[in-house]
């Protein structure tokens, strides 16, 4: 049986950077995966150009039970942090909107630099490797990790295993199994960052619209976005629809502006009362993509020419442009979503290391715990800081 000092299941941006972190301690450590390569998520992240931090990283951007959990290691591994390492390393990158950082070239050159870093260290990785059975020797204190690569003992064990979505490149429940046969709470999980599959109403009056987008304001329990929505053939997608995605729940209804820049009522009255003999859905296209305009406005009234409408009905026409209210379905689930939300509950683990309270030398690192950060970067920059300072203390 080979012993080290740690061993990390998940050689994604969590486990990596746990892996590096721990490494430059001086400590032997072991990653087991069984995908073929490290960081497929990091690759595909960003549409191939990974968005791997955002400058206004604070605990706000977060989702979870205890939204004080992440602040311990937000501020001790900053986005500066990860900048200075990629900087290190030549890696060319770029702000887009929001304080959203992004590599100018690929994310391929994110994966290399954690190769790099961590072939300077004593860290050693198995891919392809199917993880069997893990148990606590309780006499020894160690971790006991049975794979189809052979048995492996250690002092320490971080699960860095990530969430449920894109199963289809290697994404597993394993942490959350193992966080409970260790007696570990697991939260409620659901996908997050994800499209909304329409009604089968809304379904069949709005799939033509299929490739439509639309600047506005989307509301749902109490967050509001701003940005794209894109109609696709099942539903909506675009940021603004992934963002309210991580705060709906079955039955509820979000809410859209479709204007959220103008005062439609105002615009629609001065036109009435300059007898304006133009139809409401032509007047409309000169704001929004006709096609929409059209659709939408013969699935809530009749056109007519403004002129014929009575200042209550043009209040009306306004408030439902400014208070779209659709209730989706359902969302697209894991095999679309970003990130899962919820996953191993901060009560049980330590702020300050990652550790769990119940079972001395257990971590866990990245988004298998109950941290879900908002479209923008933060989910990248959870799996740097919290797999960094897990590895100062592994
Ligand atoms: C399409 C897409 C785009 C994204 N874009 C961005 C972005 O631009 N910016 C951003 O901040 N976030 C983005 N995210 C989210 C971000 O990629 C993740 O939150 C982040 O990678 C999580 O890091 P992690 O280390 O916790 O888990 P992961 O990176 O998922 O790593 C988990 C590792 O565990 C391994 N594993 C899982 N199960 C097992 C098992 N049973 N046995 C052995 N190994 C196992 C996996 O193979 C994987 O290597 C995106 C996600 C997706 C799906």
């Amino acid at each position: 049986m080979i012993k080290k000092d740690v061993i990390i299941i998940g050689a994604g941006a969590s486990g990596m950077m746990c892996a590096i972190s721990s490494g430059k301690r001086g400590r032997s450590v072991l990653v087991l995966d069984h995908a073929s390569n490290i960081g497929k998520k990091i690759r595909i992240s960003g549409g191939g150009c990974c968005n791997f931090t955002n400058i206004n990283t604070d605990h706000t951007n977060y989702l979870s039970n205890n939204p004080h959990f992440c602040k311990s290691a937000l501020s001790r591994f900053t986005p500066r942090d990860i900048i200075t390492l990629l900087e290190k390393h030549g890696v060319k990158y770029e702000e887009r909107e929001l304080g959203q950082l992004f590599c100018a070239r690929s994310s391929e050159e994110i994966i290399k630099v954690l190769e790099n870093e961590f072939r300077k260290t004593d860290v050693n990785i198995i891919m392809h490797c199917r993880i069997q059975d893990v148990r606590k020797e309780e006499k020894q204190g160690t971790f006991i990790v049975t794979t189809s690569h052979g048995i492996f003992e250690s002092d320490s064990l971080v699960i860095a295993t990530g969430g449920l979505s894109y199963p289809q490149i290697g994404a597993s429940g394993i942490g959350y199994t193992i966080a409970e046969k260790f007696g570990l709470r697991v939260t409620e999980l659901r996908p997050a960052l994800v499209p909304f599959i329409f009604s089968p109403i809304d379904k069949k009056i709005f799939s033509e619209l299929s490739g439509i987008s639309i600047d506005a304001a989307i509301k749902c329990n109490d967050m509001k976005f701003r940005g794209n929505l894109l109609f696709t053939h099942k539903g909506l997608s675009g940021p603004a629809i992934l963002q309210v995605s991580s705060y709906w729940k079955d039955g509820d209804a979000i809410s859209i502006d479709l204007l959220p820049e103008i005062d439609i009522f105002d615009i629609l009255l001065k036109k009435q009362q300059s007898k304006s003999k133009v139809d409401i859905h032509n007047l409309l296209s000169e704001y929004l993509p006709t096609r929409f305009a059209k659709i939408w406005f013969a699935q809530n009234f009749v056109s007519k020419p403004v002129k014929q409408y009575n200042e209550k009905e043009l209040q009306n026409i306004a408030h439902q442009i400014h208070n779209w209210k659709i209730i989706p379905r359902s969302t697209e689930d894991y095999r679309t979503a970003e990130v899962t939300r919820g996953g191993i509950d901060t009560d049980e683990l330590s702020s300050k290391t990652m550790e769990s309270k119940k079972v001395k030398g257990l971590f866990f690192t990245g988004e298998v715990i109950d941290v879900t950060g908002q479209l923008g970067g933060y989910n990248l920059h959870w799996a740097w800081a919290s797999g960094f300072v897990a590895g100062q203390y592994v």
